[in-house]
């Protein structure tokens, strides 16, 4: 069966393909976008949703929102909770106000349409239901319908099941954790839970740890006024605890009574439960061709930085393929990797640690080197001057 390449770019702006419209893909599509490109991203859902639960975004990704013109859109859906508390078996081990390192907690739809409707704004093509089978590194992605479509850039931000990584055959390790995580957005209940324990701030994270008589975590996280973010961690081979799509209510309330009310929320919601991943490419790119996101670094949710890192190179990728005169996008790329993905492996590094020993549940943990990616400033024209000068 024969195709019709479709080229397009070929005016004085240039053009980039995209796939998937998660974080990584819709900030690539911001930054190309406001640099002069032609943007176009597909997207294989059939609507322009994000699916999952809650998110906590660090200084590295308000950054790069307010670059876009974003904080006060994100501030208005979002909080910045007082503390960021510890519990072990409900005693608590570290309340941490994280100082100096902006942070926000939101739920990820709220996000994700910030940054489809900017995307949108700033005349970014996004065609739903438009699936990517395959790529190609001249710079050419092949649809599910058939077609195929080429432009000076393409990037691969299709997830952690990436078609455009496996297409090319880019080798990975992958490491799974013996942990997972199911996620929901409830309620906030804060009268209920504030019956429950007077003495608690309910506006705080907590990370309700319990590891005897079995491992059982509860991630607290309140995303704005309204909705609670909770994330419910057990091993892979507890039946009971990673039990889905109905979580089992007398299990979790049994070790975490206090959080009853919540917990009865999530139990009428259908969860999908995720075993932690960490996913190491021999190669982020290949010719015009550039992996971001889950597609390029799925890592542990511990440090929460998977977002964070997706946002980070998506918009350093689009900086470096626009500094580059078209010939040489190849090699920019190349040197993008060199200079941005040491800060992506330290921290995936450090994540699947934390989830592989559970460290995190030791509290105390926004300390040193574990800041090095929250802090990060990718939109900081000058953070690389002395990389660049080695
Ligand atoms: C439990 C948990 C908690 C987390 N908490 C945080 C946190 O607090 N902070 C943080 O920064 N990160 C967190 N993360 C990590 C973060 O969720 C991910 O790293 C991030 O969502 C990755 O974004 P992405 O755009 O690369 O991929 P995705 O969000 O997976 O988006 C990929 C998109 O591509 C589409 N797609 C897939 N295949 C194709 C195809 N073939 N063609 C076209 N489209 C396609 C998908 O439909 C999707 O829309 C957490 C992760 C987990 C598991």
């Amino acid at each position: 069966m024969e195709h019709q390449t479709e080229v397009r770019g070929q005016g004085s702006a240039r053009h980039a393909e995209i796939a998937g419209a998660g974080f990584a893909g819709l900030t690539a599509a911001i930054a190309l976008a406001r640099r002069g490109w032609s943007v176009r991203v597909h997207e294989k859902g059939l609507e322009l949703r994000e699916q999952g639960a809650g998110i906590v975004l660090w200084n590295n990704t308000l950054r790069i929102l307010d670059a876009f013109g974003l904080t006060e859109e994100i501030e208005r859906g979002s909080m910045r909770p007082p503390f960021y508390e510890t519990r072990m078996q409900n005693r608590i081990v570290s309340d941490e106000d994280v100082p100096g390192i902006p942070w926000r907690t939101m739920t990820r739809p709220f996000l994700h349409s910030v940054l489809s409707s900017a995307a949108i704004r700033e005349g970014v093509e996004i065609v739903t239901g438009s699936e990517v089978v395959e790529a190609r590194d001249a710079g050419t992605l092949r649809l599910a319908n058939g077609s195929e479509v080429s432009g000076d850039l393409v990037i691969g931000a299709d997830g952690v099941g990436s078609a455009v990584r496996d297409s090319l055959d880019i080798r990975y390790e992958r490491h799974q954790a013996r942990d997972g995580i199911t996620r929901f957005l409830v309620p906030r209940c804060k009268e209920e839970l504030q019956a429950i324990e007077p003495d608690t701030e309910w506006d705080n994270v907590i990370d309700f740890w319990n590891l005897e008589p079995r491992v059982l975590r509860v991630l607290y996280t309140p995303a704005n006024d309204r909705e609670l973010y909770i994330a419910l961690m057990a091993p892979a081979d507890d039946a009971e605890g990673s039990a889905v799509p109905t979580i089992n209510l007398d299990v979790w309330t049994s070790i975490h009574p206090q959080l009853t009310p919540v917990l009865k929320k999530a139990a009428g919601i259908e969860g999908k439960y995720f075993r932690y991943q960490t996913n190491r490419l021999e190669q982020w790119t290949r010719g015009r061709v550039a992996l971001v996101g889950d597609a390029a670094h799925a890592m542990a949710p511990a440090l929460a930085q998977g977002g964070g890192c997706a946002m980070m190179n998506a918009y350093t990728v689009a900086e470096a393929a626009s500094a580059a005169s078209t010939g040489d996008i190849p090699d920019a790329l190349v040197e993008w990797e060199r200079i941005e993905r040491p800060y992506t492996d330290r921290c995936q590094t450090r994540s699947q640690r934390y989830a592989d020993t559970r460290g995190m549940s030791k509290g105390g943990q926004f300390v040193g080197e574990n800041n090095e990616t929250a802090l990060y400033d990718p939109t900081d024209p000058r953070r690389h001057d002395d990389v660049v000068a080695r």
